[in-house]
């Protein structure tokens, strides 16, 4: 009865991964997938995690129960935390309803599904372009995807102006899609100012704005930093949702760690969302793991390990961004045609490089350098052993 089923295509992201593990090069690199990676090349578990894990192990009230719908209660009021601010009024009135969902995609997807069923206005901007999982979740939960203009390939920067038409012409209470910090995959997000001119366009069309905040803390290397955005928005009293991921700043990738909190007009009205919010979660996977979240819950509560974690954090931000300068004084060396500035001006995991396809292809198939065909290159897979190889690649496939 299965014979008619055709084989699907590798996903354009997970599936540079399965061909880089098909290569036995021995100078193969990997620089698909946005996964931190030590100067060694080796994934990383923080020590802070470590620390918590064993902390739960050793408890012996710890038990293997399911956790409610919603998830476990304090991950979710330190989440909301983290990302609002513990002085956040939003907070403070309880306006905000947080469920802890499947890291940052499950949190996306229960946002998405909560709104096609709840909400006026169906239609969802996404910036172009934007991490390909994007339009997928939103389309399978029932929105209708549209985009607006984000990056403007002359300059390797923002198309503010571009940004600002298209959502002036959304139509108002349209849903739209904002990166938190660190734009996937251009690396290339506004300023404070310019987050400040969206808030007011957005505000006055009242268009709902829904961020994903998949690398708090991994851009700038501060937690608060790079909540900014999102905080812009809350302080103004208006709605919004938010997706965070645990995968990258506490490296809990595989623990599917992450939380969905709605900022609500009041108090009631967030009783009642989080009321809904259970009703698409329970068919969809009933309850969400325990594990993941008690170790992000056991670091947010605690003092020391909360401060401990922010030094591991800036540490892995600030050896990306070691690599970004790296990269860029390689490519000077070799006198590399063009202006590779946008390097070092990118903004978290990912340089969006401007290579196109075909030099993609050209250093795979040459230089077995693995990177989605867009031209993006995680910057956390680099070390300052596999930097003078990528930068031949790129010198080779420019001047080719
Ligand atoms: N949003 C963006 C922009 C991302 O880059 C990612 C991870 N690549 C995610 C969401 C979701 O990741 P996860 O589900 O692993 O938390």
């Amino acid at each position: 009865v299965f014979a008619h089923v055709v084989k699907a295509p590798e996903d354009p992201i997970l599936g540079v991964t399965v061909a880089y593990n098909k290569d036995p090069s021995p100078v193969k690199v990997n620089l698909g997938v946005g996964a931190y990676r030590t100067e060694e090349g080796k994934p990383l578990v923080l020590n802070v995690v470590r620390r918590a894990e064993q902390m739960l192990v050793n408890d012996p009230s710890r038990v293997k129960e399911y956790l409610p719908i919603t998830g476990l209660a304090d991950f979710n009021k330190l989440s909301a935390k983290l990302i609002f601010g513990s002085d956040s009024p939003a907070i403070q009135e309880n306006r905000v309803a947080t469920v802890q969902c499947l890291s940052g995609t499950g949190s996306l997807r229960v946002g998405s599904e909560f709104l096609a069923r709840h909400y006026s206005e169906r239609t969802i901007y996404i910036p172009q372009p934007t991490w390909g999982n994007h339009p997928k979740v939103f389309t399978l939960a029932g929105l209708s995807v549209k985009t607006y203009r984000y990056y403007d390939p002359a300059t390797r920067g923002l198309n503010f102006q571009g940004l600002l038409e298209d959502l002036s012409s959304a139509p108002s209470g349209a849903i739209v899609l904002l990166h938190a910090c660190a734009h996937n995959p251009t690396g290339v997000d506004p300023t404070l100012d310019q987050w400040e001119q969206i808030r007011q366009l957005m505000r006055s069309k009242g268009l709902l704005p829904f961020f994903d905040s998949a690398y708090q803390g991994f851009a700038s290397g501060s937690l608060d930093a790079d909540a900014q955005s999102v905080r812009i928005f809350v302080a103004d009293g208006g709605e919004c949702l938010t997706a965070q991921s645990y995968a990258k700043n506490m490296g809990l990738y595989g623990e599917r760690v992450g939380a969905l909190s709605i900022v609500c007009s009041s108090a009631d009205v967030a009783v009642r969302v989080e009321s809904q919010l259970k009703l698409v979660i329970r068919p969809m996977y009933s309850n969400p793991p325990i594990h993941g979240a008690s170790i992000v819950a056991t670091i947010l509560k605690d003092r020391a390990l909360f401060h401990e974690w922010t030094i591991e954090l800036k540490a892995m931000a600030d050896r990306i961004i070691s690599m970004r300068q790296l990269l860029f004084d390689a490519l000077r060396a070799r006198g590399t045609p063009g202006d590779w500035s946008h390097i070092i001006k990118q903004i978290g995991m990912f340089t969006f490089t401007g290579l196109n396809r075909e030099q993609v292809a050209f250093m795979t198939q040459e230089y077995h350098i693995y990177m989605t065909s867009d031209g993006r290159i995680s910057m956390a897979g680099l070390s300052s052993k596999t930097v003078p190889h990528l930068a031949d690649a790129i010198h080779a496939a420019v001047t080719r």
